[in-house]
């Protein structure tokens, strides 16, 4: 298999692909994206059943120990320039996973963590980027089942982006006639009308009950706009 991947690379010079490592549900969902991006993938997993799940949906999917370095290099893996370590439930994997990674060096490493605990630790070790998926799903449900918005995602600094139906203080009149801008530091950045059809906002957009409206601002303020 790591043979197959060599002939695959064609010995580059520079460093491209990502490595994802543990294929669960997140593990998964990446590798396929980003496959789907036209981006080089190497997926890895210690077990079987994960590997033939995943096999026909990728092209390079191998069985192996994430935590051997000896099986890493086998694998070319020091040749990729990103890994993605996806194991959250087997802490002890994922952290030994992480440090054989940060080990070989070179290689820009994101981490999956299933606690705060386990995040800490990766961070610790000098992991930069740490995903919380389940934390992070947690908290955007609960402003798109509290709020009604047809989603909600953080932006981080105090930012958020929120999809809605258009509120009652928005529908008929141009953007640049509401005061929402000026008032709340809220932005509408695209508009889209019952047919399904996005546009981008300007001051001379005019909303229409029933269009769907795009809006980031601080997300203390969006989380008091009213919005049924
Ligand atoms: P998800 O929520 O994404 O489904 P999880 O956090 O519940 O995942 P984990 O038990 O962390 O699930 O495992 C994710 C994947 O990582 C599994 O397919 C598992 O086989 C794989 N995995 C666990 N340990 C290793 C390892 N040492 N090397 C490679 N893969 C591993």
């Amino acid at each position: 298999m790591a043979q197959l991947f060599k002939n695959v690379r064609h010995g580059e010079a520079a460093r491209s692909g990502v490595v994802v490592i543990g294929l669960g549900r997140f593990g998964a969902a990446i590798a396929k994206e980003l496959e789907r991006c036209g981006v080089e993938v190497l997926a890895i997993d210690n077990d079987e059943a994960s590997v033939q799940k995943v096999a026909p949906h990728l092209t390079h999917v191998v069985r192996g120990d994430g935590t051997s370095e000896e099986v890493l290099r086998q694998l070319s893996v020091p040749e990729f320039s990103t890994a993605v370590v996806a194991i959250g439930s087997n802490l002890a994997a994922s952290i030994l996973t992480a440090s054989v990674l940060l080990k070989i060096g070179g290689i820009e490493v994101w981490a999956k963590a299933s606690s705060p605990e386990q995040g800490q630790i990766l961070t610790q070790m000098g992991i930069e980027h740490v995903f919380y998926p389940e934390s992070d799903m947690g908290r955007r449900a609960a402003h798109v089942v509290s709020q009604s918005f047809l989603d909600y995602i953080e932006l981080g600094y105090g930012f958020a982006l929120v999809a809605t139906l258009a509120p009652k203080d928005l529908v008929g009149q141009t953007l640049g006639e509401t005061a929402l801008r000026r008032a709340e530091g809220i932005t509408v950045v695209a508009v889209r009308d019952p047919n399904g059809s996005w546009e981008t906002a300007h001051s001379e957009t005019f909303v229409t009950e029933g269009d769907t409206v795009l809006v980031v601002g601080p997300a203390d303020k969006l989380d008091r706009w009213r919005v049924r």
